[in-house]
């Protein structure tokens, strides 16, 4: 959710100030950052593979099904899916997440993996625990618990690497986010449209109740003491780096990534302050993927109906 969050000063009289990277030292940290990724993603895949073939070894004199294996390597197209382990053992999925039927409908049925979106409404029946891990500025300052703990472990973690990570907005209460919605429906009708027009209008800026991800407690705006505005300069901070390579440990994935593609699934433009938590294992899997959580779940959901 887009919310205009009044900037720290930068350049106060007892702080130097701030100065931008320049885009040259942009694009090489971004170079660099790159290729982290791409050499962890190349470990994995290597561990990944190594797994696979143990799996295959230690298994292959039991026809049941394998072991729940990761999503294909970097690169893998979509359609190749898990071919290579399938020719080594018949049983294996013949899917992209290379997960059986009874896999994908354990992980749909995972309450950490519910979709909201503005067209898929939080189920009425999903309830949760909330725990407080906002900064002292935070408008939202809980979590699902889960959520919550986790957040604070990858924030410990951050600091530990000299990295500043603040949660700034995360659970809004169905009630809240009720409020949130009619008072933007009341400024469009103050402006003279008539009530299925401005509730629309309203919509597109401010999702209805139980559209919004924040309403599940599992959405975390996070921001940092460089950069407090949810916008997206939040990219060039340190933290947004940190989060990038680190936050899947966590169980936190990007959730409204950045380019045309993404944003054509989603249909929110790219928001590096919105973070998903879906726990560390699901985190892995769909990183793997490729996938935007969307994707993700139309995936399963067809894994699991055996299409
Ligand atoms: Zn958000």
């Amino acid at each position: 959710m887009q919310q205009s969050i009044p900037p720290y000063p930068n350049q106060g009289p007892h702080r130097p100030p701030r100065r931008r990277l320049t885009r040259a030292e942009m694009r090489r940290r971004r170079r660099r950052a790159v290729r982290r990724l791409a050499v962890l993603l190349g470990v994995l895949a290597l561990a990944a593979g190594g797994t696979a073939f143990a799996v295959t070894r230690l298994t292959a004199e039991v026809p049941s099904a394998p072991a729940a294996s990761p999503a294909p390597a970097e690169g893998e197209p979509m359609s190749a899916g898990s071919a290579s382990s399938a020719a080594s053992t018949p049983a294996a999925p013949r899917n992209a997440l290379g997960l059986t039927a009874a896999e994908a409908a354990a992980i749909l049925a995972d309450p950490r993996m519910v979709l909201v979106n503005h067209q898929v409404p939080m189920p009425e029946d999903y309830t949760f625990d909330t725990k407080e891990c906002g900064s002292a500025t935070a408008i939202n300052k809980t979590l699902q618990t889960e959520a919550a703990d986790a957040f604070l472990e990858m924030q410990a973690a951050a600091a530990a690497d000299g990295v500043t990570v603040w949660m700034q907005s995360g659970y809004r209460s169905v009630d809240y986010q009720t409020t949130l919605y009619n008072n933007k429906t009341q400024q469009f009708l103050d402006q003279g449209y008539d009530e299925p027009t401005a509730r629309e209008l309203a919509a597109n800026i401010v999702n209805p109740p139980r559209y919004s991800e924040h309403n599940c407690g599992l959405a975390a705006d996070l921001n940092c003491p460089e950069y407090t505005a949810l916008e997206t300069g939040f990219e060039e901070t340190a933290a947004f780096d940190w989060l990038c390579q680190n936050a899947e440990t966590y169980g936190f994935i990007l959730r409204y990534p950045k380019g045309e593609a993404a944003e054509a699934v989603t249909e929110i433009t790219y928001e590096p302050w919105h973070w998903r938590y879906v726990g560390a294992e699901n985190a892995a899997r769909i990183n793997a993927s490729g996938l935007i959580f969307e994707q993700y779940i139309a995936e399963l959901e067809a894994i699991a109906a055996g299409v």
